[in-house]
């Protein structure tokens, strides 16, 4: 199970410091491009088709006002634009590190 052991915001990137020795970076704005949560992944609706996101994405989508680690499984964003409903888990963080 991964852990980590530090996060550090590096200009547009998120440094990540795995417990396992690993150092990963990923760019702030392909992390939140890559935001997990429903409205930014757009939800099958009942015939299975996918709505496409709702979500307008601006210059201040791609900034990190603040973050927080949840149960030491995921990682928790809140970008300028106000929106925090995306759960990164740390398997996906990896992913696009
Ligand atoms: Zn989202």
């Amino acid at each position: 199970m991964l852990k980590i052991k530090q996060l550090t915001i590096i200009n547009n990137e998120l440094a990540i410091a795995w417990a396992d020795g690993e150092e990963t970076f990923v760019s702030l704005d392909r992390l939140r491009k890559a935001c997990p949560c429903a409205h930014c992944q757009g939800e099958p609706d009942a015939m299975g088709k996918v709505i496409r996101p709702i979500t307008r994405l601006n210059l201040e989508s791609y900034l990190l006002r603040k973050y927080e680690l949840v149960g030491g499984y995921a990682f928790k964003p809140s970008w300028a634009d106000g929106h925090n409903t995306g759960l990164y888990s740390y398997d996906l963080l990896r992913q696009l590190s």
